[in-house]
Parts: C-alpha cells; sequence; structure tokens
C-alpha cells in the first residue's frame, strides 16, 4: 500500500511526471541529476489528497498556513543554479515548507540542514523525507534570516522565501566559492539572485524575475 502511494497511479504516476520533466526541459532546464530528482520525487505525498491530481503541473500549490509548495521550474531552476560550478558539501536551506524541495535537493548534497519558522510544517516535512529514505537532513525549527551559525559555513545556500535585501548573515556563512540562491524583493517585483563568495567581496548575477512568499521574521 505505501509503496502503491509512492509510485503513484493515474495523475501521479510516471507517465505524468515524465511530461513534467518534459516541460522542464524544454523550459531551459538542463542538469540531468536535476530533472532526475524532479522525476522522482513523488511530489503528490507533499501536498493534501485532494490535491494530488494536480500535484505535477507546474504550478505552486497551497500546502495551509498561507503557505505554498514551490512550483516545480522554480525548484529545478534554483537547484541547478546551486549546483552549477560543482559538487557541495554542507547546504543549508531557508524554508523548508512542505520539505519537496528539501526532497529534490538533498540526494544531490553531501549534507543539508534546513530551517523553517512553521513548527507544524517542520513536522510534516520531517515525516516526509523518513518517508522516502532520506537521511543527510538536519531540521531547525527557527527564524533562518540569522542562518544557521553552529553548522556554518555553507558551499551552498538556498532561500525560498523573499527577503526586502539580502540578509548579510547568509553572505558571512559562505564558504570562498560558496553560492547563495535568494529571491530578492518586494511582492510583486522580485529578482532571483546568485551571490557567489569570492576571496575578496562577493560576486551578484540575476537569474530573472520570480514571485515567492515573503521571509518574515520570528518563528510561529
Ligand atoms: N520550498 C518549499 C516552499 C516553501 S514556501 C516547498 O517546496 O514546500 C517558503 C517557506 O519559507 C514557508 O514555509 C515559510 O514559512 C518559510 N519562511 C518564511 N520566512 C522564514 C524564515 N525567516 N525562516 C525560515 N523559514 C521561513
Amino acid at each position: 500500500m505505501a509503496d502503491l502511494r509512492m509510485a503513484g497511479i493515474g495523475m501521479t504516476s510516471a507517465r505524468t511526471r515524465d511530461r513534467l520533466v518534459q516541460r522542464l526541459r524544454e523550459q531551459g532546464i538542463s542538469n540531468l541529476a536535476v530533472l532526475d530528482r524532479i522525476r522522482n520525487t513523488p511530489r503528490h505525498i507533499f501536498v493534501d489528497e485532494a490535491l494530488g491530481s494536480r500535484a505535477y503541473e507546474d504550478t505552486a500549490l497551497p500546502i495551509g498556513f498561507g503557505q505554498t509548495i514551490s512550483q516545480p521550474y522554480i525548484v529545478a531552476r534554483m537547484t541547478e543554479a546551486l549546483l552549477e560550478g560543482g559538487p557541495l558539501g554542507t547546504v543549508l536551506e531557508v524554508g523548508t515548507g512542505c520539505g519537496y524541495q528539501t526532497a529534490v535537493l538533498a540526494p544531490l548534497v553531501e549534507r543539508l540542514v534546513t530551517i523553517e519558522r512553521i513548527g507544524a510544517l517542520i513536522d510534516r516535512a520531517k515525516e516526509r523525507l523518513k518517508e522516502l529514505e532520506i537521511r543527510n537532513v538536519k531540521f531547525q525549527h527557527g527564524d533562518g534570516t540569522q542562518g544557521w551559525k553552529s553548522q556554518a559555513p555553507f558551499e551552498g545556500i538556498l532561500v525560498a522565501a523573499a527577503p526586502l535585501v539580502v540578509p548579510q548573515a547568509l553572505l558571512e556563512q559562505l564558504t570562498p566559492g560558496g553560492r547563495l540562491i535568494v529571491p530578492v524583493g518586494p511582492e510583486g517585483e522580485q529578482e532571483l539572485m546568485r551571490y557567489t563568495r569570492r576571496e575578496q567581496g562577493v560576486m551578484r548575477e540575476s537569474l530573472g524575475r520570480v514571485a515567492f512568499v515573503p521571509l518574515l521574521g520570528g518563528r510561529s
């Protein structure tokens, strides 16, 4: 029964997932390891059963608490942007949400640590990752704006909610050569940015316009 739930049937089947992967390829995602993770990550187990039939549409869906599961294209784009430049050791994710991005990314890096400010979401994410037998993830219920000092430095940081300006603490917790992928800006005017830490200073690139929920302070 559990296996059938993971593998999916009908609108959550392998064929439906292949169609999503094909669509992402057409939109320019070319990293095969990333496409493979999108194909093999059962997105339907991260959303309410009632929304399961829409899980492989390339769209954000509600996960409760006013939050959404990220759109597959965005997850793929951010993961690809993070991995460009070589394999990664320890990576920080800010905004675990339902854990879908976590599940896509974790097997592609050595170790993933992830922070979420909504306690109920992180409990659910933990359960899902356990079901998927993904074991290289450490979770924290907290405010990711400050990064995660005791686990730093990070070769990569991925932020799934948008701050108005890039948090200095995150830039400071990057290794030399480390990369931070983050949407920055107010609602309606966000840009996906990649910051790469250099021996001297930080390189800044824009990866295009995006729409994310805001990065908020504190816990709830
Ligand atoms: N990638 C997630 C999408 C998460 S939406 C997924 O696939 O489900 C963004 C998440 O960031 C929300 O769950 C929100 O609660 C969380 N968030 C917002 N501000 C935060 C902060 N300062 N620290 C940690 N998490 C935060």
